[in-house]
C-alpha cells in the first residue's frame, strides 16, 4: 500500500492526461477528488484544512454506505481517501496553490496529485473510469509553453505550464577545441570549421524543439540563452515556431531550476493578461449582437449555445438558479423564463456558467481587471 500521495511536480503534460483517461477501473470503481483550496475562498489555511477535512468525510461515508463494492475495493477506497486528503492538508496554503486534482486506482499503481493555480470546485468522482472534464475545465485557463535556453554547444528544452517547468530534453553538441593554430590561413579555417559546427547545433536544436511541439503543441515558446546568439538561432527555427516566440531571456542553459520557474511564472502570468485584454478589446469592437455584457446577457446566450469566449472575474460569486429540465441559468428563481420548470437553486451561478461554456466548447478566462465590473464580473463575445 502507497504510504503517501506526493505532489506531482512535473508539468501536466497532454500525454498524461491520455494516460489517465485511458486508466480502466471495470469492475471496480476508481477514485477522483477535486479539492477547492483555494485561500481567496476559505480564508486562511486552517479553514481550509477543515473544509477538506469536511469532504473528506463526506467521502468516506459514501464509500461506507455504497453495497455495490467488496470488502477490499471499500478499504482501498477508504485508505485512498486518506492519502488525497493528506495530500490536500499538507497542500493547504501552498504558494500558488487553489485546487488539487487526485487520481486514485493504487490497486493499478496509478496515484496522482495535482496541483492547480485555479479554483476548483470540490467534488469527488466514484466511477470506472477518472472523471477528468473538471481537470480539463481547469486547463482551458491556460496555454502550454515551450522553453529553450541555448547555447553554442548546449541546449535545454522545457515544457512550462500552470507555473511549472519540466526539463524535456538536453543537447550537448561537442564544437571543436580551441587550440593555438600558428598560421593565419589555418586559423581562418578552424574559424570556418566553428561556426560550420554551432550552425549545425542550432539546426539539430531546432528540429527537436519542432518535434516536441509535434507531440506536446505548446502555443507560446520562450528562448533563452547568451544575448549575442538568440537572433542566430532564432533564424533556425521553422518559421511556424518563430511566430510562437513571446519572450527572450539572457540567461544561462544552466540556469536553477527555482530561478527558471519564478521567471517563468512572471511570463505566463504576463501573456495571460495580455491575452485576456486581448479578448477584451475584440469584445468591445465586435457587432453588437455578439456581445453580452453581465450575467442576464450571458445566461440567455449560453443556453442559445452562442458563446465564443467568456471573460470572469475571479472570485465573483452570487447564488442563483438552474433550470433542471432546459439547463437555463438564472440570478433570480421561480419558473424557468424558457419553458416554465420549476429551478434548482446552485450555491455559485457564475461557477456554473463557465462549466457550461467549457461544455460548449467555449474558451474561458479568468480575468481581474475593473472592467468587468460594470458588468456584474462576466461577459462574451458569441459565435454569431
Ligand atoms: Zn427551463
Amino acid at each position: 500500500m502507497l504510504q503517501r500521495l506526493e505532489l506531482y511536480e512535473g508539468v501536466l503534460s497532454r500525454r498524461l492526461v491520455h494516460q489517465l483517461e485511458n486508466v480502466r477501473g471495470a469492475p471496480e470503481r476508481l477514485l477522483s477528488v477535486y479539492w477547492d483550496l483555494d485561500p481567496q475562498r476559505w480564508g486562511d489555511q486552517e479553514a481550509i484544512r477543515i473544509a477538506a477535512k469536511n469532504a473528506a468525510q463526506q467521502l468516506r461515508e459514501q464509500i461506507r454506505s455504497m453495497d455495490s463494492l467488496s470488502n477490499g475495493a471499500r478499504q482501498r477506497l477508504l485508505q485512498e481517501v486518506d492519502l488525497a486528503y493528506e495530500a490536500a492538508y499538507f497542500a493547504a496554503g501552498r504558494r500558488g496553490l487553489r485546487g488539487l486534482a487526485c487520481f486514485l486506482a493504487s490497486h493499478l499503481n496509478v496515484t496522482y496529485a495535482f496541483p492547480l493555480p485555479w479554483p476548483l470546485r470540490q467534488q469527488h468522482f466514484l466511477e470506472e473510469q477518472f472523471v477528468l472534464w473538471p481537470l480539463r475545465q481547469a486547463l482551458e485557463q491556460s496555454d502550454p509553453f515551450g522553453i529553450i535556453l541555448i547555447d553554442k554547444d548546449e541546449a535545454k528544452l522545457y515544457l512550462g505550464y500552470l507555473g511549472e517547468v519540466e526539463e524535456i530534453t538536453y543537447i550537448f553538441d561537442e564544437v571543436p577545441p580551441r587550440i593555438r593554430i600558428p598560421d593565419a590561413f589555418g586559423e581562418l579555417q578552424f574559424r570556418r570549421k566553428q561556426i560550420e559546427y554551432v550552425h549545425h547545433h542550432f539546426a539539430w536544436v531546432a528540429q527537436v524543439a519542432h518535434r516536441l511541439w509535434e507531440s506536446e503543441p505548446f502555443r507560446y515558446l520562450i528562448l533563452g540563452g547568451l544575448w549575442e546568439i538568440l537572433p542566430q538561432f532564432e533564424t533556425h527555427l521553422h518559421r511556424y515556431l518563430q511566430e510562437l516566440v513571446v519572450a527572450r531571456w539572457a540567461v544561462p542553459v544552466h540556469v536553477p531550476k527555482t530561478e527558471l520557474r519564478a521567471r517563468f511564472q512572471e511570463e505566463e502570468k504576463h501573456t495571460l493578461e495580455q491575452q485576456s485584454q486581448r479578448l477584451w478589446q475584440q469584445l468591445l469592437d465586435a457587432p453588437s449582437v455578439q456581445q453580452a455584457f453581465g450575467p442576464e446577457q450571458v445566461f440567455r446566450a449560453l443556453w442559445q449555445r452562442r458563446i465564443w469566449y467568456l471573460l470572469v472575474k475571479p472570485n465573483t460569486r452570487y447564488h442563483g438558479h438552474v433550470c433542471p429540465q432546459c439547463s437555463r441559468l438564472h440570478l433570480s428563481g421561480g419558473p424557468c423564463i424558457e419553458c416554465g420548470a420549476s429551478m434548482a437553486t446552485v450555491p455559485d451561478i457564475y461557477e456554473e456558467a463557465v462549466r457550461e461554456a467549457l461544455a460548449q466548447s467555449a474558451q474561458v478566462r479568468y480575468w481581474n481587471n475593473a472592467a468587468l465590473d460594470e458588468y456584474d464580473g462576466i461577459a462574451a463575445r458569441l459565435r454569431y
